[in-house]
């Protein structure tokens, strides 16, 4: 359990969208998305976990949108994936309003099935991304369940933390001008992509490393403090989608000129690093490359 059963998370403004539309073709693997990830550069500015890139074509998109209104409580977050999600929007929200001027929160979607965004068709395939164009978060928790099958990940509760809180890195990125600023320039271990995913990694441990402070408006903290095996396993959840990683389970060796968002060890690095030193370390265009 990783929320207070009490915390009031009833302020969420997550939509769930797609109504269970079922993916186009039957869908591609997580895997499989990776070698898309030349076709990306050249396609929409979106900033995925894995360098997956939601398809484009025949798009399977529904209608289908609502509030998670069932989601009110801590205990709603400790028991259903898109409560989970709905108390994340919460804590980040919070979080980010404390430390960026003027903070506009993103949108929150919850994808169910499939469903059609600015930056392409969202579903589990393409795994968690942010769509820079419309400031929205998209998340289907059934990647979740991807995770474990493909990439051997626990994800559990922490590591669906990190994720959303990657994933609202590339947000604060957007309204606060560094992805204007260090624009995407191909990829390779010293690339602006690279910068901008590690720096997103940061970001999420910074976010987690604090947010026990963070409390409802009843003083009830959102969260109980992390265990050592929570930790764990959201480092695990790092390693598994670190370029190397991928690279290797998917074609048995490893190229950095073509990484994205950085090797295993990077991503475990920065997390750890924001997690136990805050904000202020996360500063990953200011470093040089074999200190990155
Ligand atoms: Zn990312």
């Amino acid at each position: 359990m990783t929320f207070n059963p009490d915390a009031d998370i009833s302020g969420n403004t997550t939509r769930r969208r797609g109504r269970g539309a079922a993916i186009a073709g039957g869908g591609v693997g997580v895997l499989g998305l990776v070698a898309l990830v030349v076709a990306m550069l050249g396609g929409p500015d979106l900033t995925g976990l894995v360098g997956g890139v939601p398809g484009g074509g025949n798009d399977p998109a529904s209608s289908g949108e609502s509030t998670l209104s069932e989601c009110d409580t801590g205990q709603d977050a400790n028991t259903t994936d898109d409560c989970r999600m709905a108390g994340a929007q919460v804590l980040l929200d919070d979080y980010w309003a404390q430390h960026v001027d003027g903070y506009q929160p993103p949108t929150m979607n919850v994808v169910d099935g499939a469903t059609s965004t600015q930056c392409g068709t969202a579903s589990n395939a393409v795994g968690p991304f942010y769509c820079p164009p419309e400031q929205g978060v998209y998340i289907d928790p059934t990647f979740f369940q991807l995770m474990r099958d493909q990439f051997g990940a626990s994800a559990g509760e922490l590591s669906q933390l990190y994720i959303v809180g990657h994933e609202w890195g590339h947000h604060i990125q957007n309204i606060t001008g560094t992805m204007e600023k260090y624009p995407n320039n191909g990829t390779g271990p010293d690339s602006n992509g690279v910068r901008t995913e590690l720096q997103a990694d940061c970001y999420a441990g910074a976010w987690l490393g604090d947010v026990t402070t963070l409390k409802d408006d009843n003083g009830v903290a959102y969260l109980k403090k992390p265990t050592e095996a929570q930790i764990t396993d959201a480092l695990n959840a790092a390693f598994t989608v670190g370029d190397d990683h991928i690279q290797e389970q998917q074609a048995g060796r490893v190229n950095p000129e073509s990484f994205t968002h950085g090797t295993s060890e990077q991503r475990q690095a920065w997390f750890a690093n924001g997690y136990k030193n805050g904000l202020g370390v996360c500063d990953t265009f200011a470093v040089s490359g074999d200190k990155l």
